[in-house]
């Protein structure tokens, strides 16, 4: 759609020269979708030119503006065990072909929906948030605390998400994944992804919850102590509430989907 307050659009930005009525551009497939009354400028993320996914000894980073379609195109090294999970994250997006090859990992973590895939994917694994600021400050969070409302996040007016680290820890886990949507190619009302590591394992929740929740158990753990585990950690008004799931079917898909879960990583 038109944007019709925006009177500038900024194809090389310098990151520092941030105003008020900014709006950094990644693909722009949630930008361009609906009215911004307060956006005066554009500026545009992906003409610079961040190397889209990175190998390191330590694991993978992640730019933000490496888009869904280079992520699921892209082959992991032989060693790491996540590529599957990396193409059903990929594919629990609501999109088209233009969504799919524009829309940017960054940008879904920025737009901070709670059927967000790649923010389950990033906080599933471990994933830390790289931030950059105006006076040349950076800043690090766990991609799991990234989101904490339905579309809000910790960025402050200026910050920019420039990556996402993922640690070789997390690529090379058992991963197991659950998802649900109304209908076949309906935004998830629950996705959940379990993740080992060498003293448990961790049950992140996304989608059926305003941001995502995160928990770790042991081996041992039975099901009513996820169960309850679960509930505890999530009042009432957590539960997200829109035309693609009432909160009690998506508790109840949650804990079927943990529960669920417990089984596969824990036999
Ligand atoms: C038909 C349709 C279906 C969709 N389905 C889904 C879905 O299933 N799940 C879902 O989560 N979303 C969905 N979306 C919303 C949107 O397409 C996605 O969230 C997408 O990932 C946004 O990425 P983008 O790169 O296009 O972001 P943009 O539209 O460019 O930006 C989104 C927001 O994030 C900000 N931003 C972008 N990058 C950065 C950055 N690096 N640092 C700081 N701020 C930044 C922008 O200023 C803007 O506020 C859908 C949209 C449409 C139109």
């Amino acid at each position: 759609m038109d944007l019709n307050t925006v009177s500038e659009f900024v194809p090389h930005p310098d990151l520092r020269d941030w105003r008020e009525g900014d709006a950094w551009l990644a693909g722009g497939t949630w930008l361009f979708s609906e009215p911004q009354p307060t956006v005066r400028r554009l500026l545009d993320l992906t003409t610079l030119n961040w190397p889209a996914l990175v190998v390191r000894d330590d694991g993978l980073e992640i730019a933000a503006t490496c888009t869904i379609a280079e992520l699921y195109e892209w082959r992991t090294p032989d060693t790491w065990t996540i590529e599957p999970l990396i193409k059903q994250c990929c594919d629990a997006f609501l999109a088209s072909f233009k969504i799919w090859n524009e829309a940017t990992v960054g940008g879904n973590l920025c737009n901070a929906l709670p059927a967000g895939p790649m923010i389950s994917l990033t906080a599933a694994l471990d994933g830390t948030c790289l931030i950059q600021g105006e006076s040349n400050n950076e800043r690090r969070l766990k991609a799991a605390d990234f989101v904490v409302g339905d579309n809000r996040h910790v960025l402050r007016p200026g910050e920019w998400l420039r990556a996402i680290h993922l640690p070789t820890s997390a690529l090379t886990a058992r991963t197991a994944f659950r998802r649900q949507s109304l209908n076949t190619y309906g935004r998830s009302a629950a996705l959940l992804i379990g993740r080992t590591d060498p003293d448990g394992w961790t049950l992140t929740i996304t989608a059926s919850v305003k941001h995502p929740v995160q928990l770790t158990f042991s081996y041992e753990a039975s099901e009513p102590e996820v169960r309850e585990a679960v509930l505890d950690a999530i009042p009432d008004e957590l539960w997200h509430d829109d035309v693609h799931g009432r909160p009690t079917w998506r508790r109840h898909l949650t804990l079927t989907f943990a529960e669920e879960i417990r089984q596969e990583l824990t036999a």
